[in-house]
């Protein structure tokens, strides 16, 4: 049995403003900063947003400003928040929006690269007041908790009936709409917690049928995920004063346009040196004499999980030499290029004396074909 939406509205409308946390993108609820604070709390923790948001604004302080800038600027900017595709959607909705603004139409919205139902509900309800809702993992939690909802939340039915019960919402709530919708979210993320709600801290508690009926804890009810496939890869640090060789990945597919120390996918737990003397010849035109293992990396995407085994490159032949899987290549110590966190992590593992020397000759320059 669903709540009454007006007993459950008043209470957020009561509850929220005392309660709402002091964020930043809140004190600045214009479209760009509300926009640039969603796309970045979508897979990121808060605390680690935060200081990125900041950089952004101060950087590029308007969407216009945002707009001039190249995707390289951005990607380097982005580098350790992950999910590169949310970076470069952001750079093309500046483009398409820097004469006119984002547009304050859901449906408009939507239209804009990157931009899916909730973050179009976002933008149009807090920047810009339109009644539009939003429904991520806290609103499905809270709501799930309230009616009691045994539907999975991400099944299609689920995902539908939750959309409608936030419409309903939105219909009896005289307030501002992105007060509602952020109440939802906050009360998800502040009281009604995955593991511990604090139902006794809860404004809507006496109207919860998951707290009367003590199922708080077993709701919502989630089909079980497919663990993530495993996958394997080898990367060599190759080092000349104090730069790394590093490799440009190419513009679309994963960690697309960002800089990595070259590497490799293996097909499986094959010989990782072999796999990698290859990988340099065939990526860069070098031979080189793989060193001692340095580590392994294991970085998880949305479906596979990689393990990357982390060699030094003891000695090279040749010149480096742009070949098959990259689209550029550079010395670098990794400061002054957009890096993957995966190819952080791999540079970390470097953090060791100098050891690579050339064999013969030096390379002082990095030579494209
Ligand atoms: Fe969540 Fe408890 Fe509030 Fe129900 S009463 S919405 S379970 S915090």
């Amino acid at each position: 049995m669903s709540a009454d939406p007006q007993a459950v509205a008043i209470a957020l409308a009561t509850w929220y403003p005392e309660n709402a946390r002091s964020l930043p993108w809140r004190d600045d609820p214009r479209p760009y900063p509300v926009l640039l604070s969603e796309l970045m709390l979508q897979q990121t923790r808060i605390d680690t947003a935060i200081p990125y948001f900041h950089r952004f604004l101060a950087r590029w302080p308007t969407i216009q400003a945002l707009a001039g800038a190249t995707e390289d600027e951005v990607l380097e900017a982005w580098a350790g928040l992950g999910y590169y595709s949310r970076a470069r959607n952001l750079l093309k909705c500046a483009k398409l929006a820097a004469e006119e603004g984002l547009p304050s139409d859901p449906a408009a919205l939507r239209r804009l690269p990157g931009i899916g139902p909730y973050t179009a509900g976002a933008v149009a309800s807090i920047a810009y007041g339109v009644r539009a809702g939003v429904v991520d993992g806290n609103v499905e939690r809270v709501l799930s908790r309230l009616d009691a909802r045994e539907a999975d939340p991400r099944s299609t039915a689920g995902k539908r009936a939750l959309w409608q019960r936030v419409e309903d919402l939105h219909r009896v709530h005289t307030g501002h709409p992105g007060d509602l919708n952020q109440a939802l979210m906050e009360l998800g993320a502040t009281v009604c917690t995955p593991r511990s709600p604090r139902c006794l801290a809860c404004p809507v508690e006496r109207l919860c049928e998951a707290r009367k009926t003590g199922r708080e804890t077993q709701l919502p009810i989630k089909a079980k995920k497919k663990p993530p496939r495993p996958v394997y890869a080898v990367a060599g640090l190759l080092r000349r004063q104090g730069q790394v060789l590093m490799g440009q990945r190419p513009k679309s597919g994963l960690l697309a346009g960002l800089w990595e120390p070259i590497g490799t996918d293996l097909p499986g737990l094959e010989d990782a040196g072999s796999g990698l003397q290859s990988g340099f010849l065939s990526r860069c035109g070098l031979a080189v004499e793989v060193g001692p293992r340095l580590g392994e990396v294991v970085h998880v995407f949305t479906h596979r999980r990689l393990t990357c085994w982390v060699y030094a490159i003891d000695r090279w032949e040749g010149e480096p030499r742009l070949g098959e899987g990259y689209i550029d290549l550079a010395w670098s110590d990794g400061s002054d290029l957009a890096l993957s966190s995966l190819a952080r992590k791999i540079l970390a593992l470097g953090a060791v004396p100098q050891m690579t020397l050339p064999l013969g000759r030096d390379v002082t320059a990095v030579a494209k074909t």
